[in-house]
């Protein structure tokens, strides 16, 4: 990060202007910066979140936990006293809006987590949400700027993925609600119960009074840091698609049926994941990844020639029409490997999920916030889902990455420098008020 962007981040506060004033009305139009990141009651409060459900480095706080409603409890108290009008919904999610008319920036992310997770993922987004909505109200701007910051419920998926913010976009139903369970079996209807979320109003995006959502988040990858910049402008959210490839042959005894003489389903899985390596290889996009995740064999004994053969394979990109490609190269792959083999090769598919692309207007104001804080930005998709995926259905979307350290997320290794966590707010706050701006 360059000396000068930091610099920036420490620059005195405009003085205060009555938002009544002529003045005020000319320098909100001109877009000229007024919001004020408190550094020290930023990382204060991020450090005060990560107390709960604290492990050596990172959090243990899943949804519906102690941890994580006396998180959330604390959070709503925090937008309290900062003047926010609150709720907390139907499924635990929390808001604090700034008062007044206008239509909302919503701005947020979640506060649960994985059950052994890093203190930033999901927190710096709901922490820099409060930090943004109190920066309007201290200023005396919420007649120009309307901020609503939200944590969302379980976005980890201790009981169902995302369930906070589906509920927001009015797209769970009671079956979707009790098709919800934790691992150990507890359904999500008697979580919420349990902590007393079941009677509260649901609260959902309106586009009459919700103008956009942002979303900050850790980027959770390496490429930030390896390409030495400080934010990341994302494009938009990767589709996924999975597929269950199955190799059927014929068991058979693995010391007395001549090679030539078997049905080896083992071979042929073999043979078809090397294939799918090369060729997926010629059909991705540059910013496609897939993977390999598992393979299995069976009966799966040492002395036995394998019957059945599983393998899944998943593919993630921005574009439909590269997974559309890299879909093709696939079943190229398997109809290659039958007739090399004479072993039979299906694909089903067992996950499907959408790309999501973000706002490009949005994106600009991003892009334009960092550059005027002279740091240095890159457009790079997100390879993990996020609530902005749900929320982008319903509103305009876009999200802002700051590095990880060594590219670590979902682990305590988790964490960020300061600056960047500090650099990230403020252009987050900065692109606030051009949105608000370009709003008048
Ligand atoms: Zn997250």
């Amino acid at each position: 990060m360059p000396n000068h962007a930091r610099e920036n981040w420490k620059r005195t506060p405009a003085p205060v202007l009555r938002h009544g004033s002529i003045w005020y009305q000319l320098l909100f139009m001109t877009g000229a910066q007024h919001l004020h990141i408190d550094q020290d009651r930023l990382l204060e409060d991020l450090r005060t979140l990560a107390g709960f459900g604290k492990l050596t480095t990172g959090v243990a706080r899943v949804a519906y936990s102690d941890a994580d409603t006396e998180a959330r409890a604390w959070l709503r108290e925090r937008m309290r006293q900062a003047g926010l009008e609150t709720a907390v919904d139907g499924v635990g999610n929390v808001f604090g809006r700034t008062p007044g008319g206008r239509r909302a920036i919503v701005i947020g992310s979640h506060t649960d987590s994985v059950p052994v997770g890093g203190w930033l993922d999901g927190a710096l987004g709901v922490v820099y949400g409060l930090e943004i909505a109190r920066s309007v109200m201290e200023r005396g701007l919420q007649d120009w700027i309307a901020v609503e910051a939200v944590s969302f419920m379980d976005e980890e998926g201790t009981y169902l993925p995302c369930v906070g913010s589906l509920s927001f976009c009015g797209e769970i139903s009671a079956d979707g609600i009790a098709a919800g369970h934790s691992l150990d079996g507890e359904p999500l209807g008697d979580a919420i119960a349990r902590c007393g979320y079941a009677d509260n109003r649901p609260v959902h995006a309106d586009p009459g009074r919700h103008l956009a959502y942002l979303e900050a988040h850790i980027e959770q990858g390496p490429r930030l840091e390896a390409a030495g910049l400080a934010i990341g402008v994302v494009t938009g959210i990767v589709g996924i698609r999975r597929f269950r490839i199955e190799v059927t042959g014929e068991a058979d005894h693995a010391g007395t049926v001549p090679m030539a003489m078997r049905k080896d389903a083992g071979h042929a899985a073999v043979l078809c994941a090397a294939a799918l390596y090369r060729e997926m290889a010629e059909a991705a996009g540059d910013d496609s990844v897939w993977n390999i995740g598992s393979i299995r064999f069976e009966p799966g004994a040492d002395n036995v020639v394998p019957a059945r053969a599983v393998m899944v394979l998943e593919m993630r990109d921005l574009s439909a029409d590269v997974l559309d490609r890299m879909e093709s190269a696939m079943s190229a792959c398997l109809a290659a490997t039958a007739d090399q083999t004479g072993r039979p090769c299906e694909a089903t598919q067992t996950l499907d999920v959408a790309p999501t692309a973000m706002d490009p207007g949005l994106m600009r104001h991003l892009e334009e916030s960092a550059s005027a804080s002279g740091i240095a930005s890159m457009h790079m998709p997100s390879g993990a889902g996020h609530d902005a995926m749900i929320v982008a259905r319903r509103l305009p979307a876009a999200m802002l990455f700051i590095p990880s350290i060594r590219g670590k997320s979902h682990s305590e290794a988790e964490n960020t420098d300061d600056a960047d966590i500090l650099g990230g707010c403020q252009v987050l706050a900065s692109a606030v008020e051009r949105i608000s701006a370009a709003a008048v």
